[in-house]
């Protein structure tokens, strides 16, 4: 299972660990998704699975720590359609979760704060960076990045979409047993408003390979932006 072991899962490391970690690279990741309809072929947690893992590999090459991922996911399919087994949380309650745990990470000593969020839908987004910014112009020695994972790709033509073929294959590649691509309809095109999918084709265009090559990418540009944000607050 790629759901795995990783010596900087916050909430299975030691007090020790956590603390030479924090001594080391003083990051902490925050992957921040939804419980959510991702079409009848991939599992309900996606959004969050998908940061968390991408966010285990960024720290493999940063340090620093990753937190669980949080299932909490504003503006989902389920007002938008109704479609089931979503979980939607509020703007409040999201709100409120992020300003505490940005809090005590600081409280913590972790100075690179990074918010990668599974869930893009815009008041989702805006939700969350409203919080980022509120929180940054208080303390001005911790940086706050907080972004979509695809996001930092964009320039390398990497898109996000919702349980199309990108995030499919993310799935495919981090967490294989999960998709079963033969539970979509067949002879028909796929829809955001019918199937809950939106983007290129999975049936057609999903593959581990690409998911890996996209979650490579993605990773690598974290790690970029992390790497060169703890440089500039150490020269600071
Ligand atoms: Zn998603």
């Amino acid at each position: 299972m790629a759901y795995r072991a990783s010596s900087h899962r916050y909430e299975l490391m030691r007090p020790g660990e956590i603390e030479s970690e924090r001594q080391h690279a003083p990051i902490a990741y925050i992957p921040w998704g939804s419980l959510e309809w991702h079409g009848l072929h991939n599992a309900i947690g996606l959004d969050a699975l998908k940061a968390h893992a991408i966010a285990l590999d960024a720290a493999d090459i940063t340090g620093g720590v990753v937190l669980p991922p949080i299932f909490a996911g504003y503006g989902t399919m389920k007002p938008f359609k109704g479609f089931k087994h979503t979980i939607e949380v509020s703007a409040e309650t999201i709100k409120a979760l992020l300003r505490e745990l940005l809090e005590q990470l600081k409280d913590e000593g972790f100075k690179v704060l990074v918010l990668i969020m599974g869930h893009y839908g815009k008041q989702h987004v805006d939700a969350l960076m409203s919080i980022c910014e509120e929180f940054q112009s208080r303390h001005c020695d911790i940086v706050v990045l907080a972004f979509p994972e695809y996001q930092v790709a964009v320039e390398d033509g990497i898109r996000g979409d919702h349980a199309g073929a990108y995030e499919t294959s993310l799935m495919m590649h981090y967490y294989p047993e999960t998709v079963d691509l033969t539970l979509l309809p067949k002879g028909r095109k796929l829809s955001i408003d019918e199937d809950g999918v939106g983007g290129e084709d999975p049936r057609v265009q999903a593959s581990a390979q690409f998911g890996k090559e996209t979650a490579q990418l993605i990773v690598r540009r974290i790690a970029e932006r992390v790497n060169e944000t703890l440089k500039s607050i150490r020269t600071a």
